[in-house]
C-alpha cells in the first residue's frame, strides 16, 4: 500500500461559497435578540418601517469605511439610502467587500462625476409625449408609475427621479398618460416601471392594470419590479390573485447576485409563477458584485430554479457618479461567451446597451461568426471550432424553364 498522498484529485475551491448556490434565509440575521416574532418579520408594512436609512442605523449593525460613510452623508440630497431589514441581512458583517453592499450602500465615489456620465444617460425625459410615459419603441411604452421604491439601487438610470432625495421630480400624469395610450392603437404592450410599481397598494396598481387592460388595443401588460428581491414579503397571495385578473401580464425582477435568491424569494417567484406570471430576470453588471463568470453562472442557475428566465443582462448606464460600478464591455462579452453552449439555452440573458441619449437597447454578442461571404458562412462553435455552412445557391432554378411549364 502506498502511504498517503496528498489528493491531488481534490477540486479547487470554488469562489463560490456553497451557501450562495443554495436556497436559505437570513432572518434573524442582525435582528438577532430583538425577538421579532416570525408573523412581524413578513409583515412586509413592517419591513418597510424598519428600513435602514440613516447613518445611525447603519452603524448600529456594521462597520463603515470612510469612503461609506462620506457616501451616507452625501447621498441625502442625490440618491436616498433606504434598505430593507430582510436584504440588509444579505450583508457580509466583516467583508467590505460585500457584494450586497456595493448595490446598496451609498460610497463617495458617487459624488465624482465624470464628463461622459449624464443624469438621464438614456435620454428618457425628451422621449416622453407627456410626463411620466417614455415611448421611444414603435409598439410599446414605458410608463412610469411611482417614484419610490423598497430600497435604493445605487447604480439606477432613473436616480435623477426616484426616492425623492434629488432635485428633480418625476413628473407624471395618468390620467394624461391613459389618453395617450387610448389614441394611440399601434401601442400593444405597456411596460409598468417607476420606482417600483408593486410598491403601490393593490388597489392602486389595479386601478391602473384595469385602466389599461380595458383599451382594446393594448395586448400585452408587464411589471419591471425589483420587491421581489428587496421585500418578498410584499407577494402575497392576494396580490397575486389581483395580478392574475390581468393576464397575459409579465414580470421582469432584477436579481445581480446569486445570493440574493433566498427562501423567501423563490417563495414568492413560486407563488407569481403558480398565478400564471411568466417571469424574467434583469441584471446589470457591477463591479465587484457579479463581474465574474462563476458568481454569473450560479445566478441564472438558480433564477431557472426559480422558474425565472435570465432577460437582459445591462451594460451599466453612465449615470453619474457610477464609473467605480462600470465594468468594460469586454467582460460582459467573456461573461456571456463563458456561459453560451457551456449551460442551458434558457439560462443565458441578451447582453445589452442602452444606447447613451436615447438609441435603446442595442444586443452586445460575442463574435460566432468568422467570415460570411455570397456563398458560405464560417461560424465557430462554444469550443471555438469552426464549421461551414454553404448558402442556398441563388440562381439554381432555371426560371425560363419554369416559366414554360
Ligand atoms: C426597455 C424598454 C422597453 C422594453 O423593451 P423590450 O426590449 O421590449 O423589453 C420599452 N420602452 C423603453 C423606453 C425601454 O427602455
Ligand atoms: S429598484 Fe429599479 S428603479 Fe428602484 S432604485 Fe433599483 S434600479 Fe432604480
Amino acid at each position: 500500500m502506498p502511504a498517503i498522498l496528498p489528493n491531488v484529485m481534490e477540486p479547487a475551491p470554488s469562489p463560490i461559497e456553497d451557501v450562495e448556490k443554495k436556497f436559505v434565509s437570513h432572518a434573524p440575521g442582525f435582528w438577532e435578540g430583538e425577538d421579532i416574532p416570525a408573523e412581524t418579520w413578513a409583515d412586509y408594512k413592517w419591513q418597510l418601517k424598519n428600513r435602514i436609512n440613516s447613518l445611525a442605523d447603519l452603524e448600529k449593525h456594521i462597520t463603515l469605511s470612510e469612503e461609506e460613510r462620506s457616501g451616507v452623508i452625501l447621498s441625502g440630497n442625490k440618491l436616498a439610502m433606504s434598505i430593507t431589514p430582510h436584504f440588509f441581512n444579505l450583508i457580509e458583517k466583516d467583508n467590505p467587500n460585500c457584494p450586497i453592499r456595493r448595490q446598496i450602500i451609498p460610497r463617495v465615489e458617487e459624488t465624482w462625476i465624470a464628463d461622459y456620465e449624464m443624469s438621464d444617460p438614456c435620454g428618457e425625459d425628451s422621449h416622453m409625449p407627456v410626463p411620466g410615459l417614455v415611448h421611444r419603441y414603435p409598439d410599446r411604452v414605458l410608463f412610469l408609475v411611482t417614484d419610490r421604491c423598497a430600497s435604493y439601487c445605487r447604480y439606477c438610470t432613473r436616480s435623477r427621479v426616484v426616492s425623492g432625495a434629488g432635485e428633480q421630480t418625476l413628473d407624471m400624469d395618468h390620467e394624461a398618460a391613459f389618453k395617450y395610450l387610448e389614441e394611440h392603437t399601434e401601442v400593444r404592450d405597456v411596460l409598468l416601471s417607476g420606482g417600483d410599481p408593486l410598491l403601490l397598494s393593490d388597489g392602486k396598481l389595479e386601478k391602473i392594470l384595469s385602466r389599461l387592460r380595458a383599451i382594446p388595443h393594448i395586448e400585452f401588460l408587464r411589471i419591471g419590479s425589483r420587491i421581489p428581491l428587496f421585500l418578498p414579503q410584499r407577494i402575497t397571495p392576494e396580490l397575486c390573485q389581483m395580478l392574475q385578473k390581468y393576464h397575459p401580464l409579465f414580470l421582469s425582477v432584477h436579481a445581480n447576485h446569486p445570493r440574493e435568491l433566498t427562501m423567501e424569494v423563490k417563495e414568492g417567484l413560486e407563488r407569481l409563477s403558480n398565478h400564471g406570471i411568466p417571469l424574467g430576470n434583469q441584471s446589470v453588471l457591477i463591479k465587484g458584485v457579479n463581474d465574474d463568470l462563476d458568481i454569473m453562472r450560479s445566478l441564472v442557475h438558480k433564477l431557472l430554479m426559480c422558474r425565472v428566465r435570465p432577460y437582459y443582462l445591462y451594460q451599466m448606464d453612465l449615470i453619474e457618479g457610477s464609473a467605480h460600478l462600470q465594468v468594460p464591455v469586454a467582460k460582459g462579452i467573456e461573461i456571456i461567451e463563458g456561459l453560451r453552449g457551456h449551460t442551458s439555452g434558457y439560462a443565458i440573458p441578451q447582453y445589452v446597451i442602452d444606447a447613451p441619449g436615447g438609441g435603446g437597447k442595442v444586443p452586445i454578442n460575442p463574435d460566432y461568426m468568422v467570415q460570411r461571404n455570397e456563398e458560405r458562412v464560417i461560424v465557430r462553435n462554444y469550443e471555438g471550432k469552426t464549421y461551414e455552412y454553404p448558402e442556398p445557391a441563388i440562381d439554381l432554378v432555371d426560371e425560363d424553364e419554369i416559366a414554360v411549364k
